[in-house]
């Protein structure tokens, strides 16, 4: 069976966590220190906060923000559920919008039409690790009219004056756009370091700091790491300085910080990052390859004249066939011995935004994607070989399928 996603694990990487163990340093402390350092580094950020997963970097930073009862923040309709669950968390409500029709991500001008004076921050999502339109997104919020019915609640809000642009950076490490990093063209990125993405440490992530040059960024990543420690001023390494014991507790905390061993799995992926992406390219490149002789195949875009991918997820799609066609060739692929996916079920499919009002009938571009997509597997370890039994494995399905009637709508 050829995986869909497994994690790249050798003897660099598990020689790696045995040295973290046997320093003795196994929570935060000096390697996670300098994994921030380089991810700043490799990516440019002006700050950057490690944490133990997306999801928790991600609710700290809307408290930190001051996200609550009574706000908006845009998403896509098209992205894992976590991206509206955080906003549900902190008490506000998640505003979904549709696609564009070339690509997976987020509308620029559907975002304007539901923008609100309680719209506090658009989470931008870089699907498959395409960037999003980061380059409209910012013209929009800092147009005058958009501007001028902005409503800030607290100093931060104030000090920005405009909604705040939050990249959801999970499948993009690596993407760039205008000449660097995509994630530099957001006010805060965040991003996972879950185990089935580009970079991984088992579980984690980061939080990735752009604002504007008025805003002190060393102030901020003291701030995040006292936020992510339960509010405490000092950590367990500042605690090792000989009588340092005594610490407050400014506000009540978070407490989601990364551990040395992840820190360590992800210093080994960082090193070799560039490696990594470069073989997921090629893998892209075969794909392309392989069904550029099929008419059913749409292809996904992944490199533009300022845009490109970090190659994370493959989402072919297939023209014609309705969403039990796509669930029956998926099935058949899997009887060929590939497992493959499907990115996202749009969130307005699922019961918990369903109950919350959201209708599938109101993101027909999301909808239109999702149901003729099949997510194929992207990987380091990933042969040529393999890569043509999982395209042979594709195109055996389909010719198989097509030949079948099936009609069933959404409900
Ligand atoms: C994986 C993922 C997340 C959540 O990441 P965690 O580190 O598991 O919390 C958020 N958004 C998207 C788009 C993802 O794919």
């Amino acid at each position: 069976m050829i995986p869909f996603s497994p994690p790249r694990i050798d003897d660099v990487t598990t020689e790696a966590v045995v040295a973290a163990l046997k320093s003795g340093w196994i929570t935060t402390g000096p390697r996670t220190k300098q994994f921030e350092k380089e991810i700043s580094a490799y990516c440019g950020h002006k700050t950057t906060v490690a944490v133990n997963s997306w999801t928790t970097g991600m609710q700290v930073l809307l408290a930190w923000w001051g996200i609550k009862e009574g706000d908006e923040v845009i998403i896509p309709a098209y992205t894992y559920c976590a991206s509206a669950n955080v906003i549900i968390h902190a008490g506000a409500t998640p505003v979904m919008v549709d696609l564009n029709e070339g690509d997976f991500n987020l509308n620029a001008e559907k975002v304007r039409a539901a923008i609100t004076p309680r719209t506090k921050a658009i989470m931008a999502v870089d699907i498959s690790g395409f960037p999003a339109d980061y380059d409209l997104l910012r013209i929009l919020i800092n147009e005058t009219e958009i501007k001028n019915q902005f409503n800030p609640s607290n100093e931060l809000q104030e000090k920005l004056g405009r909604i705040l642009l939050l990249a959801d950076a999970a499948h993009s490490f690596g993407a760039l756009m205008n000449g660097g990093q995509a994630t530099l063209q957001s006010d805060i990125a965040t991003y996972s370091f879950h185990a089935v993405k580009n970079l991984t440490t088992a579980e984690g992530g980061a939080l990735c700091f752009n604002l504007p040059d008025s805003f002190d960024h060393d102030v901020i990543y003291k701030q995040m790491c006292t936020m992510i420690l339960h509010g405490q001023n000092k950590d367990a390494l500042a605690k090792t300085i000989k009588g340092n014991w005594k610490y407050d507790v400014e506000e009540p905390g978070f407490k989601c910080n990364m551990t040395d061993l992840q820190a360590a799995i992800g210093l080994v992926e960082l090193n070799r990052y560039q490696e990594s992406l470069d073989r997921r390219q090629e893998i892209f490149r075969l794909y392309e390859k392989g069904f550029s002789n099929v008419d059913w195949a749409l292809l996904p875009t992944f490199k533009t004249e300022n845009k490109t991918s970090s190659y994370h997820l493959y989402l072919l799609r297939i023209k014609g066939i309705s969403e039990d066609q796509r669930d029956s060739i998926i099935q058949e692929i899997y009887d060929c011995d590939v497992s493959v996916n499907v990115h996202f079920q749009p969130l307005p499919l699922l019961t918990a935004y369903k109950k919350r009002g959201f209708k599938m009938d109101n993101y027909p571009e999301a909808y239109k994607k999702y149901a003729n997509e099949i997510s194929l597997p992207v990987y380091f370890d990933l042969t040529n070989e393999q890569v043509q039994t999982v395209i042979n494995a594709v195109i055996k399905s389909v010719a198989k399928i097509m030949n079948k009637e099936f009609v069933t709508p959404y409900s």
